[in-house]
């Protein structure tokens, strides 16, 4: 029997999480679930699964969830301080779908249980990428990799030395992948968190529109699959189909496909080193018939140029450019700017600041927070 917590359980990667778990109880057993805010969607997951604690981040609802799990025998708590406590109670297999820095305190937590830890937060990975692969390997912690593509990339990767050419990282384009830029400058929150395949968050359907999602993906992948960021590429692919394909220096191309369902590469995370069966669809190629692969467009999507040279520059640059599209993705979300002022504010934030490279999780915790302070201002004067 494993155990399993899930850092985020009500969001969109927590419920499929989830699903997975509680199709085979005889082979997972719930430690703790985590969510923000969403006290009966965490309560009422807490009772089905009959998890050992359930903790709710803001703390003001700490009675409202302790009403929800009366008498079921799950144990409440509340607070950010709560959460990380949750994730070091060393579950033998923890999902971090924390969306967001604020994941970050949890998975460093729930690493230093040297245990498996499935990891969907790539905000927390792309701002204190090095400190946490150190910590990583020195609780001797397995990282496992769910975002689609690292899934794919770490299905189909021999990590041996010098024998991968290229990682492709596959991206959809989003749902704006053949909009002019001036169509762009109108677009509706309603509108951008629309994907065209894949379900997913508010946050990271945003990233999607604007492509910082892959530029974050390419920071991701430098740190789980230390090739070279030279090595790394980006391939718009509409159909998402083809998760992400691995080159060895023969010239041979391995690819990993499936279903654009986030269970499939949920569900290799956590049957890993075996494989479960899942209820998602089978791919069938003969019905969808061709495949489409073009290259990305950097000037209409700015976002994948920043980030591609946050990554080449590496130290901070990373977190200050995750900082400030949290802060605009969010400002966007509200209504605030406008959907090009997202990567705009990021460029400039990335101009005015450039602080030495993070050596503690402290450090990543204070560049974040000036970074944001940055943003705040920069779009202020965007937007007036
Ligand atoms: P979501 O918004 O649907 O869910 C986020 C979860 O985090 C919720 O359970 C929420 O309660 C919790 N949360 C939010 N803010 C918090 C805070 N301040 N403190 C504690 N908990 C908080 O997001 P999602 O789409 O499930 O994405 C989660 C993570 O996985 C993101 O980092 C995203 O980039 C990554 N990811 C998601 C997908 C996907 O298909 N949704 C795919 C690849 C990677
Ligand atoms: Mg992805």
């Amino acid at each position: 029997m494993r155990s399993v917590t899930i850092l985020g359980a009500t969001g969109s990667v927590g419920t499929s999480t989830l699903d997975l778990v509680e199709r085979e109880p005889t082979r997972f057993r719930v430690e703790a679930l985590t969510a923000h805010s969403d006290v009966d969607g965490l309560a009422a997951a807490a009772k089905r699964t009959r998890a050992a604690v359930a903790v709710i981040g803001d703390a003001t609802r700490l009675g409202a969830l302790k009403a929800a799990l009366a008498g079921s025998g799950v144990e409440a708590a509340a607070g950010p301080e709560a959460i990380v406590d949750a994730a070091r109670r060393g579950a033998d297999w923890t999902m971090a779908a924390i969306v967001g820095l604020a994941g970050l305190e949890p998975v460093m937590a729930a690493l230093s249980c040297g245990k498996a830890v499935a990891l969907a937060n790539k905000e927390s990975l792309v701002s204190a990428g090095a400190i946490m692969i150190r910590a990583a390997e020195d609780a001797g912690a397995r990282l496992l990799p769910v975002d689609s593509e690292h899934n794919a990339v770490f299905q189909c990767y021999e990590p041996a030395p010098g024998r991968v050419s290229r990682i492709i990282l596959t991206a959809s384009g989003g749902p704006f992948r053949t909009w002019t830029h001036d169509q762009m400058r109108g677009v509706t929150p309603a509108q951008a968190v629309k994907h065209p395949n894949w379900s997913m968050g508010a946050k990271i359907s945003v990233d999607s529109a604007t492509m910082m999602n892959k530029g974050l993906e390419l920071i991701e992948a430098h740190h789980l699959f230390p090739v070279g960021a030279d090595k790394l590429e980006v391939l718009v692919h509409p159909q998402s189909v083809v998760h992400s394909m691995v080159e060895y220096v023969d010239g041979s191309v391995l690819a990993q496909l499936g279903d654009a369902d986030m269970r499939i590469p949920i569900a290799h995370a956590l049957a890993w080193p075996d494989r479960m069966t899942t209820p998602c669809a089978r791919l069938d190629l003969a019905r969808i018939g061709q495949l489409d692969f073009e290259a990305p467009d950097e000037m209409r999507f700015p976002a994948l140029a920043l980030a591609r040279a946050a990554l080449a520059a590496g130290g901070a640059r990373p977190a200050v450019l995750n900082a400030a599209n949290e802060t605009a993705v969010a400002a966007f979300l509200a209504g605030q700017i406008g959907f090009l002022d997202i990567a705009a504010t990021v460029e400039e934030v990335l101009a005015q600041y450039e602080p030495d490279a993070p050596l503690t999780l402290a450090e990543v915790v204070a560049i974040d927070a000036e970074a944001r302070h940055k943003a705040v201002s920069v779009m202020r004067r965007i937007a007036a």
